[in-house]
């Protein structure tokens, strides 16, 4: 057994990280120990982030970790001191990327003997990963998962003075960390972690094993969060979580919800809220009424679907039917009549007929979606999926995502054309690829809007008329 070979280091589990003890969450208040300060002076860091929301938000906490130990970034990977792979492990070509990336990497240790090599994230959650790494990277120096990020500073001090690697990956959920010091990416948009974790269990998911069992922070930190950033001058937040509409179910009394803590940040004077990942399962009717009371709370949904077919959505273990779901579109309309509405799709799950097929076909047509994630179905070693049999040729699976990208395509040139000849509100966000003194920004409805401006309007939220839809952005003039 490999992890006995390497019985020095903590091992994950991916069988211990399913289980799911119902014990309080503890939460406790970070405070950067004495003798990590001052360490990364005169040194630079470099964070590469793969994957989703969750683990940009967990970069910008490293970054501010490092930060508080007076490292500085680097502008490239080779004047670095620190490098860091956040990594992702919900598809199997993102982990073989990263693979790719720590063997291109190897060479710097070799111009900088003193560079640290850090692989974290979701990644190292999985037992194969990290015996893969100590077998045949051994050029990484420390390797941590998603429970202990904020021991970061102690394991580059321990990489430093001990001169051993650092493997520490626990499989079982830790605390709840307030006040890790953040280094926020974007001067506008902020991250808002509402929960951490996921208890789902969607049979093709690995990110309830290497996320761990859902956690909500305590509302009174969020809204102190929020308040925070909208004194500062954030013109918008969005709340993180795997499935936000959970939040609170881990409470003991369960008696504050999703709906409660909208309702609650409506109040504060920041522009602009939005919240990525809703769950057709958890969304309920009190959340969409909070919604429809617009304010600061944006008229868009992100409602990952999966599929249109019930009986796939049964072997998904996604715990609700396509009629629940179209019911649930039909509520989101009639409470907020403007709403945009995307979703996640995957095709070519094992099993999938040609009538599953259809019915999802069936069912974009009907949601009326504005966009959606498109992918084909990736197996992940470790879960119920993995075992099913997936006898579907792989050209198959190709003909389908593009019949659905065809199709969802003419969603998003639907929706962006509804705004034709309209004035919406757009966040700058900066130059725009488009051509020189051009900008981009994002409209309420979440829309990419490209429109000539001076860069002294970065960071506002100004008014843009809309002269022409295009499938992927629309572009206006400043009104
Ligand atoms: S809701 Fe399902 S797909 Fe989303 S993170 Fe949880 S298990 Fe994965």
């Amino acid at each position: 057994m490999i992890k006995d070979k390497y019985e020095k280091y903590i091992f994950p589990s991916l069988a211990e990280a399913r289980r799911r003890i119902q014990k309080e969450t503890e939460h406790i208040r970070y405070q950067l120990p004495d003798h990590l300060r001052g360490i990364g002076k005169d040194r630079k860091y470099f964070i590469k982030t793969y994957g989703c929301q969750g683990n940009l938000a967990d970069s910008e906490k490293m970054a501010g970790l490092l930060e508080a130990m007076d490292f500085r970034p680097a502008e490239e990977e080779g004047a670095a001191d620190v490098i860091i792979l956040n990594t992702c492990a919900v598809r199997e070509n993102a982990e073989n990327r990263i693979f790719g990336e720590l063997g291109r990497i190897k060479h710097l240790k070799t111009e900088n003997p003193d560079l640290l090599i850090v692989l974290c994230g979701c990644m190292p959650q999985e037992e194969v990963v990290v015996a893969r790494v100590l077998e045949k990277y051994p050029h990484v120096d420390i390797v941590f998962g998603t429970h202990n990020l904020y021991r970061l500073g102690e394991y580059i001090y321990d990489a430093y003075f001990s001169k051993e690697k650092v493997v520490r990956v626990y499989s079982m959920e830790g605390k709840i960390v307030e006040g890790v010091p953040v280094r926020r990416a974007h001067a506008q948009k902020a991250w808002v972690n509402i929960m951490y974790g996921c208890d789902e269990f969607c049979s093709y998911c690995i990110v309830p094993y290497t996320r761990g069992k859902e956690r909500s922070r305590d509302y009174r930190d969020i809204i102190a969060e929020v308040r925070d950033l909208a004194e500062k001058g954030y013109q918008e937040v969005t709340l993180l979580g795997q499935n936000v509409n959970a939040y609170g179910k881990d409470f003991p009394d369960a008696s504050y919800t999703f709906a409660d803590l909208l309702s609650d940040l409506r109040q504060i004077a920041i522009p602009r809220i939005r919240f990525v990942t809703a769950h057709p399962r958890d969304l309920d009717l009190r959340t969409i009424e909070v919604m429809a009371t617009r304010g600061n709370i944006m008229p868009h949904i992100h409602l990952p679907v999966q599929s249109g077919s019930d009986r796939i959505l049964k072997k998904m273990n996604r715990k609700y039917t396509r009629e629940t779901y179209l019911e649930l579109i039909s509520q989101l309309r009639s409470h907020i009549p403007d709403i945009a509405i995307t979703t996640d799709i995957i095709v070519g799950f094992p099993g999938e007929t040609e009538e599953d097929f259809a019915q999802t076909l069936d069912l974009v047509r009907k949601a009326d979606f504005e966009g959606a994630f498109t992918f084909i179905y990736s197996p992940r070693s470790g879960t119920p999926a993995s075992k099913y049999v997936d006898d579907l040729p792989a050209v198959v699976k190709k003909q389908r995502l593009q019949e659905l990208n065809k199709l969802v395509n003419e969603g998003y040139l639907k929706g962006n054309k509804r705004f034709e000849g309209k004035t919406v509100k757009v966040l700058v966000d900066g130059p725009s690829d488009k051509g020189a003194g051009m900008l981009a920004g994002y409209s309420e409805h979440d829309k990419l809007v490209n429109f000539p401006g001076d860069k002294s309007l970065i960071g506002k939220i100004i008014y843009v008329k809309i002269e022409k839809a295009y499938t992927w952005h629309l572009r206006g003039i400043i009104a």
